[in-house]
């Protein structure tokens, strides 16, 4: 009797099913990690900036490029008008200065032609959300993680902005499919709770994911939320771990609370999701 076929024998790749609830996820990891704070934000144009300069590096080093470029020019308007190289200089501690220069100037100058000679996006806040993403979205280089960014943490809106930890996170836990994209996964995040448990979700799955459900090794002896994880223990996260450690430079390396790689925060201490908040307090007067 011929052998049966490989293509005969393979079982279908099912969906994960999502053994904890998203509002029981919040609630177990913000008992774990929190209570996760406000924090001060930067106003739109600023923020917009950073969030250019965190791309594909670490927090500590675009925190540095930021109060590098703000140091050399003083305002987003002397950076708009800026030769490309000067301000590639002032970035070059960040890394990718030579591509993030140019994307920049042009961005902060597509929103001086947008707002009649204005950087000033305070006006994104009294838009419907929807509206303000669509807005920020026709600007060069932003897409919907920077625009979920811009809401949620300059405008205080219930934006979902989905990084590497939070996809990661939440592909593992079964609330996206194994197929859905970055991109689509701010829809479904985002459609799958209340406008009041998007930030907490955010800055519980970031926080757990920097600390326990790593890229390369996840910790789910150490989970709050391993009773209904279905990827728990799974041989396949370590294979999937080598595609998406590379996704984010600071994943493991460069933690914005200080605290080593791999050590866990003691309960009760406040977590910090957002990257920047020494550097918006420096900008405060
Ligand atoms: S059980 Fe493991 S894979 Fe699942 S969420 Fe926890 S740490 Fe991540």
């Amino acid at each position: 009797m011929p052998p049966k076929s490989a293509a005969k024998t393979r079982r279908p790749r099912r969906s994960k099913k999502p053994g904890v609830a998203i509002p029981d996820a919040i609630r177990l990891l913000t008992d774990e990690y929190g209570p996760f704070e406000n924090e001060p934000r930067l106003d739109p144009a600023h923020e917009l900036t950073f969030t250019i300069l965190s791309q594909h590096t670490s927090d500590r080093n675009s925190e540095r490029a930021f109060r590098s470029l703000m140091h050399r020019f003083g305002d987003l308007y002397a950076v708009a008008n800026a030769d490309v190289d000067d301000i590639e200089q002032a970035i070059a501690s960040g890394g990718l200065a030579k591509i993030k220069a140019p994307r920049i100037k042009t961005v902060l100058n597509r929103i001086l032609e947008l707002n009649d000679g204005s950087l000033d996006l305070s006006f994104l806040g009294e838009m419907p959300m929807n509206d303000a993403r669509t807005w920020l979205r026709q600007l060069p280089g932003i897409g919907p993680k920077s625009a979920g960014i811009i809401l949620s943490f300059s405008l205080g809106m219930p934006a979902m902005a989905v990084d590497t930890h939070i996809y990661r996170v939440s592909q593992r836990l079964g609330f996206i499919g194994p197929k859905v994209n970055a991109d689509k996964a701010h829809e479904i995040l985002e459609a799958a709770m209340p406008p009041e448990d998007v930030y907490p979700f955010h800055a519980a799955l970031i926080t757990h994911g920097r600390q326990v459900c790593k890229a390369q090794r996840p910790l789910c002896g150490a989970c709050v939320v391993s009773y209904g994880c279905p990827s728990r223990d799974e041989k396949a996260i370590r294979q999937a771990a080598s595609d998406d450690a590379s996704d984010n430079i600071s994943a493991d390396t460069d933690r914005p609370d200080g605290q080593a790689p791999g050590r866990r925060r003691r309960r009760g201490t406040t977590a910090t999701p957002v990257p920047h908040t020494q550097v918006v307090k420096e900008l405060q007067p």
